[in-house]
């Protein structure tokens, strides 16, 4: 039996994972489970799974996870600094599913423990980037990708030597706008946004989706977890998300990681590592799907990617000011403030406005974010 924490348990990925563990329940008993304000759902969890401790972040809700955890023996505490200490309980895994650089905080605690980290929460890394991987490296702890794309990576990596590799090919659905002109794009709605074709995700990484800023994050988030280069790595859109990611080596083989949109996959695959274990996933019927297809990426419509390559070239702060700004600019565009092609323009303007050093340790990181938050709600009440 081993100890999990999760994270952002009431999430699509903190539901995902329970679920895998519902299945499995002999193997593995629970020590935090966290969520960000749904006191009465994270309530339930927590006495379903026989939690430790359950975690509200906004403390307001603190007060109403009490009283629904009242006589089951289980702890409940509100807060930020909550949060960091449930990471810092430490856990043989600790699943980061926390949406936003709202997860750095608890993910580098639950580093400091140093055991296994599932990591889903790919801003925390973006923002942070060699501060995590170096608190990873000081802390003996393990970073293993859900991420489908970097799960697929991490797995067609096994056993080669890196020194091999000639590309590292993302693949991206393209989300639900990638045949729409650019007249149309200046239109799109939230509800159209957050309905993307293949996966069933939370709103923020369904916005970013559609503007291509999750590739453009996860160009960042592969440069950080994989040895090569940034001129080794490329994406791909392939509509069908039936391929999630693939390495070729310089022999000229190229090996690829195939499953159904589901992210219960990636994370069995990171819950089992370095062994297997069954998931109730369909199985991939190839012949029913008939094609799989692939185009380049239009970077004229979808300016994410060029951006983010550049933030990754530039290294330092400059990825968490470009992450800081996103998530601003996807709130903005959530709550009806400003169009979905501002999205890519405002973080752009960001990135034009602040060049601030590289972050030496968390603090720093997360004064980066703040102040990019800053300057990029500046711009949404001047827009
Ligand atoms: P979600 O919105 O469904 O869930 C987010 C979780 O974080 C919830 O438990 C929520 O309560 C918690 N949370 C939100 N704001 C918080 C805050 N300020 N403080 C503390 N907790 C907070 O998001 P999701 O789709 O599950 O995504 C989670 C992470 O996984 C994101 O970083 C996303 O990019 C990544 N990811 C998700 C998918 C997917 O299929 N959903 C795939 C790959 C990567
Ligand atoms: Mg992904």
């Amino acid at each position: 039996m081993r100890t999990l924490t999760v994270l952002g348990a009431t999430g699509s990925i903190g539901a995902s994972t329970l679920d895998l563990v519902r299945r499995n329940r002999a193997d593995w008993r629970i020590v935090a489970l966290t969520a960000h304000s749904n006191a009465l759902e994270l309530a339930r969890l927590a006495r379903e799974f026989g939690a430790e401790v359950a975690v509200v972040a906004d403390e307001a809700h603190l007060p109403a996870l009490r009283e629904a955890l009242a006589g089951s023996g289980i702890e409940a505490t509100g807060g930020p600094d909550a949060l960091v200490e449930a990471g810092a309980r430490g856990a043989d895994v600790t699943v980061a599913a926390i949406v936003g650089t709202a997860g750095l905080a608890p993910t580098m605690a639950a580093i400091e423990q140093g055991g296994v980290i599932a990591l889903a929460n790919k801003e925390a890394l973006v923002s942070a980037g060699d501060v995590m991987l170096a608190a990873v490296a000081r802390h003996g702890a393990t970073l293993l990708p859900v991420d489908s794309e970097h799960n697929a990576i991490f797995q067609c990596l096994c056993g080669n030597d890196s020194a091999d590799v000639r590309w590292i090919t993302l693949t991206a659905s393209g989300g639900p706008f990638r045949d729409w002109s650019w007249d149309r794009l200046v239109t799109a709605t939230p509800a159209e946004a957050v309905r993307h074709p293949n996966w069933d995700m939370g709103a923020k990484i369904s916005v970013d989706s559609a503007t291509m800023f999750n590739k453009g994050l996860e160009l960042i988030e592969a440069h950080h977890l994989f040895p090569v280069g940034l001129d080794r790595l490329r994406i791909i859109v392939h509509p069908q998300s039936v391929v999630h990611s693939m390495v070729e080596y310089r022999d000229g083989s190229t090996l690829a990681q195939l499953g159904p949109s589901d992210m219960r996959v990636p994370i069995a695959s990171a819950l089992a590592w370095p062994g297997r274990m069954d998931t109730p996933c369909t199985a991939l019927d190839l012949a029913e799907i008939g094609e799989l297809t692939f185009r380049k990426p239009d970077e004229e419509r979808f300016p994410a990617t060029r951006l983010a390559r550049e933030a990754a070239q530039a290294g330092g702060a400059v990825p968490a000011v470009l992450n800081a700004a996103n998530e601003i600019a996807v709130a903005a565009f959530l709550g009806g403030h400003i169009s979905f092609t501002r999205i890519a323009a405002q973080v752009e303007d960001v990135l034009g406005s602040y060049a601030p050093p590289p972050p030496g340790c968390l603090s720093d990181v997360l004064e980066v974010d703040s102040e990019a938050r800053a300057r990029a709600r500046m711009l949404v009440t001047s827009t």
